[in-house]
């Protein structure tokens, strides 16, 4: 019997480490797409910035033939002043040239405000486009790294698997149901009795009953819960 246990011990390590690997594959999905959204939100932030550099060139171009205009306006007005005949004529061109020529000055003031920014935002593009290279480049090792990490897990999988149905065979079908029985509900189906206690639990047990465990004639339980119980020195 202690034989039996023994193998059932090596199942259950066999197991935890299945069960571990599955752990870490079903992670790498999430870390794929952690890894996808850094770089669109770095993408992103390129693609923002690019956008407003449009925008104030638009507008740029916009206020430049605006002004273009408001010269030719202001000078054919300077000329028809010349030639005014009336007063009211005199007043009312002198009126639009005023505002013509503050109308100038303000679009010339928001062009060398739109040169300045546009000159910032430039820079700051620069930086970002280098700064998503950057991530574009570190991601895609991510991205390598956790395929590989994928493909290394699939087979230790694959490899435990076969470990497992290879102990599986010295183990009666009975046993077998009884071990699967407890790990669904337990998580762990075989402890060890160390100390006096069962370590499943940590519930002491009686002198007499741990003496049968290592005595191990046969398949013993802990009545609090419902482990399976092995002497320590057994699976050491
Ligand atoms: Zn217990």
């Amino acid at each position: 019997m202690k034989k039996v246990l023994k193998k059932l011990c090596e199942l259950q390590a066999v197991d935890s480490d299945i069960a571990a690997f599955r752990i870490k594959l079903i992670e790498i999905p999430k870390k794929e797409q952690t890894s996808d959204e850094n770089v669109k939100r770095a993408e992103e932030i390129v693609q923002d910035i690019d956008a407003e550099l449009r925008k104030k060139e638009i507008f740029r171009e916009t206020t430049e033939r605006e002004t273009r205009e408001a010269r030719m306006s202001l000078s054919k007005h300077n000329t028809q002043l010349l030639m005014a005949k009336t007063n009211r004529e005199y007043s009312a061109l002198l009126k639009e040239i005023e505002e013509e020529q503050k109308s100038i000055e303000k679009a010339e003031e928001e062009t060398i405000t739109n040169i300045m920014e546009m000159e910032e935002l430039s820079k700051k593009l620069e930086k970002r486009k280098k700064e998503l290279e950057e991530i574009k480049r570190k991601e895609k090792a991510e991205r390598e790294n956790l395929s590989k990490m994928r493909k290394q897990l699939e087979m230790e999988i694959e490899q435990k698997s076969a470990e497992r149905q290879q102990i599986a065979t010295h183990i009666s079908a009975s046993y077998l149901t009884t071990y699967e029985r407890i790990r669904k509900g337990r998580g762990n189906a075989v402890v060890t009795v160390k100390d006096g206690m069962c370590t499943g639990c940590n519930t002491l047990l009686p002198p007499q009953f741990i003496t049968l465990v290592r005595n191990g004639r046969k398949i013993y339980t802990c009545e609090q819960c419902g482990r399976i119980l092995v002497w320590h020195e057994d699976v050491e």
